[in-house]
């Protein structure tokens, strides 16, 4: 069974967006944004999202109850065996 074109591109989607993908791969993918209205609004929102997400732990402190939540995330994520 063959990936479909779109889910491909979502994959390769969140690796584009941190500058992972080789050559090869970011032109593949930025030729099908280029052509799939879908996966443009897809990769419109995720790279605002993530300009969103920098410019607020930039500018902003983080709020007591958001440092609770992520040391909480963090400690669930701990790997196996850790005092
Ligand atoms: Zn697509």
């Amino acid at each position: 069974m063959s990936e479909s074109p779109c889910a491909k591109c979502e994959r390769l989607l969140q690796l584009y967006l941190d500058g992972g993908l080789n050559e090869i791969e970011a032109r593949e993918a930025e030729n099908h944004l280029d052509d799939c209205g879908y996966c443009h609004r897809q990769y419109r929102f995720e790279r605002a999202f993530r300009e969103h997400l920098r410019k607020t732990l930039s500018e902003e402190p983080m709020s007591p109850e958001l440092r609770i939540k992520l040391a909480a995330l963090r400690s669930d994520v701990r790997p196996a065996g850790d005092p």
